[in-house]
């Protein structure tokens, strides 16, 4: 699939170099491969080269968050990309999900943590829901906080 561009590319453009350094979405956590377009850090409207060191590959949702979303993006001197959320706070990268999970597991390992089925439980038995408790609880957190509720009474489902 070809990648997109901010604007036309020009001839001779660093597509196919940018997909093989980035393979796919390059903000922090983001997985996407497909449907991904190369990014100008600097603006090619203010100068900025279409050159490997000022393109980054964004899916389509994360490159409207930079250019529209406030999120910014930026290339430090020793080449790492970088992102900000709109408050300038950096969004630090999360470690890949894709591919294998053994380096995960030899972290865990590593730290002596031993997660398996047993690790975190949960506490219900298979018992049905009490929709009465789960609607009252929250109504009646709300009416103390707003007063008398104004709403109709939900009836729970007998049976
Ligand atoms: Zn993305």
């Amino acid at each position: 699939m070809p990648t997109r561009w901010c604007r036309s590319p020009r001839a001779g453009s660093p597509g196919a170099t940018l997909r093989s350094r980035d393979r796919g979405c390059r903000y922090p956590g983001c997985t996407h491969t497909r449907f991904v377009d190369g990014h100008h850090v600097e603006h090619w409207a203010r100068g900025g080269a279409t050159r490997l060191s000022n393109l980054v590959l964004l899916c389509r949702r994360h490159h409207r968050l930079v250019h529209e979303g406030g999120a910014a993006v930026r290339v430090l001197d020793d080449g790492a990309i970088v992102f900000a959320d709109a408050l300038g706070r950096r969004i630090v990268d999360a470690p890949s999900t894709r591919g294998s999970t053994d380096a995960i597991v030899a972290t865990h390992r590593a730290e002596g943590l031993r997660i398996g089925p047993g690790t975190a439980p949960g506490r219900w038995a298979g018992e049905g829901l009490d929709l009465g408790l789960a609607v009252s609880v929250p109504c009646a957190s709300t009416s103390v906080r707003e007063g008398p509720s104004t709403r109709p009474a939900i009836a729970a489902p007998s049976g």
